[in-house]
C-alpha cells in the first residue's frame, strides 16, 4: 500500500532494519525521524535506500536559505524519496531547497524528491503560538503557511487530521497532504498514546490525505505485519469508495 508509511522511531539502524524486512512488502515507504537519524546518520537511511524502499527523511530543516539548499543537496545525494522542511522559514528558504534538490537530482541523473513543509507544530496551541508572535488563529497560520509553501513550489504539507479538510480545501487536488496522528478505529475510552487530535486510517484518507504516516499502532504492535495490513485494507477501502 504506497499511501501507507512507517515512522521507524527506534534509537538503530539494527531495529529500524529489522521493522523494514518485517514490513516492507505491505508498506509504502518508511520515515526517519530525528532520533534515529541523530543516532546514526546515513548509516540508517543508505540500506533501506538500497533494498529499494523509499525513504521519508523527516528531518524538518529550518535555517537560512543556503544551509537549507545544502541539506537538500546532502538528501538528494543519500537518495530519499521525500523530505520536510519548515514552512515558517519562509519562501526563500523553500525556494532555495527546491533549487537545490531540483539542480542535484538532474546532476545525478535521478528523481527530485518530493518536498513537503510544516506548517505549525500540532504541539502548540494558540496560547503558545501568541507566545512567539503570532496572533492569528491557529487554523488561519496553518492555511497561510501552507498557501506560502505552495507558492513556493513545495510538493505538499505535512497537516494532522483535523486540517486535512480546510487544507484540502484550500489548496487544490494536487497538492500533497501527508498525515500523522493516525490511531486504529478504537472503542471509545481506551488510550491513543500522546496524540490529542487522531483519526483513523479510512476516516483520514476520506477527509483528502495523500499518505498517512503510522508509529506506534503498526511498530508496538504485537503483530506489526498484521497491523501493517490491517491499515493498508482500511485505506484500500476508502480510497475505492
Ligand atoms: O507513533 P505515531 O503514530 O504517533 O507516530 C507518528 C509520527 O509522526 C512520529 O514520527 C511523529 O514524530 C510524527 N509527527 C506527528 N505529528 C506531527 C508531525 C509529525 O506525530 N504533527
Amino acid at each position: 500500500m504506497d499511501r501507507l508509511l512507517v515512522a521507524l522511531d527506534v534509537p538503530s539502524a539494527t531495529d529500524a532494519l529489522a521493522l523494514v524486512d518485517r514490513l516492507g512488502d505491505v508498506v509504502g515507504g518508511f520515515k526517519i525521524g530525528k532520533q534515529l537519524f541523530t543516532a546514526e546518520g546515513p548509516a540508517a537511511v543508505e540500506p533501506i535506500v538500497a533494498a529499494g524502499h523509499r525513504v521519508f527523511l523527516d528531518l524538518k530543516f529550518h535555517d537560512i536559505p543556503t544551509t537549507v539548499a545544502g541539506a537538500a543537496r546532502s538528501a538528494v545525494r543519500l537518495g530519499v524519496w521525500m523530505l520536510t522542511i519548515h514552512a515558517s522559514g519562509g519562501v526563500d528558504m523553500m525556494r532555495a531547497a527546491r533549487t537545490a534538490a531540483e539542480e542535484e537530482a538532474a546532476l545525478r541523473g535521478r528523481p527530485c524528491p518530493l518536498i513537503v513543509a510544516v506548517t505549525v507544530l500540532t504541539s502548540l496551541d494558540e496560547r503558545r503560538l501568541r507566545e512567539v508572535g503570532v496572533a492569528r488563529p491557529l487554523n488561519e497560520q496553518v492555511e497561510a503557511l501552507a498557501l506560502l509553501a505552495r507558492e513556493a513550489g513545495m510538493d505538499g504539507v505535512v497537516a494532522s487530521p483535523l486540517e486535512i479538510s480546510r487544507l484540502r480545501a484550500a489548496c487544490g487536488a494536487n497538492f500533497l497532504i501527508v498525515t500523522p496522528g493516525i490511531r486504529p478505529q478504537r472503542t471509545p475510552g481506551t488510550p491513543s498514546d500522546d496524540q490529542a487530535r487522531t483519526l483513523s486510517a479510512g476516516a483520514a484518507m476520506a477527509s483528502g490525505a495523500s499518505y498517512l504516516v503510522v508509529g506506534r499502532p503498526i511498530t508496538a504492535a504485537a503483530d506489526p505485519r498484521a497491523a501493517a495490513r490491517a491499515m493498508a485494507a482500511e485505506i484500500t477501502d476508502a480510497t475505492l469508495r
